[in-house]
């Protein structure tokens, strides 16, 4: 399947209805208004078939935000520079996964059930300084609120980052990959494969954080996306 310059391989599952395939696709924050085709190449009975769809990405207006954060969180001092570019570089691996067997359903399981507090895609200030996009969900966590899994997954990176405080990143399969950050405690380690809704975490405010709360991000083949429909995707869609 390719979808916005990207190949994807959705699991293929069979069952007495026949085999069906599920795939996530996302389009990135800087994506402009325009009609993107969706191509699938399938395999029916030894025969290569192709199909195409047409999708309409429509403009959003996403909402801006002001906040207060310690200098040191706005410019960094020289000497976590060098960490800080290493801790980049491990997230950005930790994305970019893609393993082949899905893990993941429709609906995810909610983190935590706090409200949700900043909505993804925010135009946010720091300080009046630095202008950045907020990209994932927090939701309102008090400190030590357990964190659960929104799939299941394979962990794939746990650290304890200038910005991102103490985090999981878990891969969810096809590549769907999920990361909680500013945790108080991580209870997971690398490798640790996880159940949909085990707990992975307690919130915390380590990193640049105003306070306690969990930030969740998803990310579709690299690229962050709104969790927010994930949760309450109808199933019936689907089908
Ligand atoms: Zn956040």
């Amino acid at each position: 399947m390719n979808w916005n310059g990207k190949t994807v391989n959705p699991t293929i599952k069979t069952d007495s209805n026949g085999s069906h395939a599920l795939a996530l696709l996302g389009t990135s924050l800087r994506t402009v208004p325009k009609d993107i085709t969706i191509e699938i190449q399938t395999v029916i009975q030894g025969a290569m078939h192709e199909f195409k769809k047409t999708i309409h990405i429509i403009p959003y207006k996403y909402q801006e935000e002001k906040l207060s954060i310690a200098p040191k969180m706005i410019t960094p001092p020289e000497t976590e520079i060098k960490r800080i570019k290493a801790e980049r570089e491990k997230a950005l691996k930790a994305i970019r996964t893609v393993s082949l067997e899905r893990k993941w359903e429709i609906p995810f399981n909610l983190p935590v059930t706090g409200r949700k507090l900043s909505r993804f895609g925010l135009y946010r200030t720091f300080n009046g300084k630095i202008k950045r996009r907020h990209k994932g969900l927090d939701f309102r966590a008090w400190l030590g609120t357990p964190i659960k899994a929104i799939a299941a997954g394979k962990v794939v990176l746990v650290g304890n980052f200038y910005y991102a405080g103490n985090c999981v990143y878990i891969d969810h399969g096809n590549g769907i990959v999920s990361s909680s950050i500013h945790m108080s405690k991580v209870l997971a380690e690398e490798g640790d494969i996880v159940k949909q809704g085990q707990r992975i975490g307690l919130s915390g405010a380590t990193g640049r954080a105003t306070g306690a709360h969990l930030h969740l991000s998803v990310y579709v083949q690299g690229v962050s996306v709104d969790p927010e429909p994930l949760f309450t995707f109808p199933l019936k869609n689907y089908h």
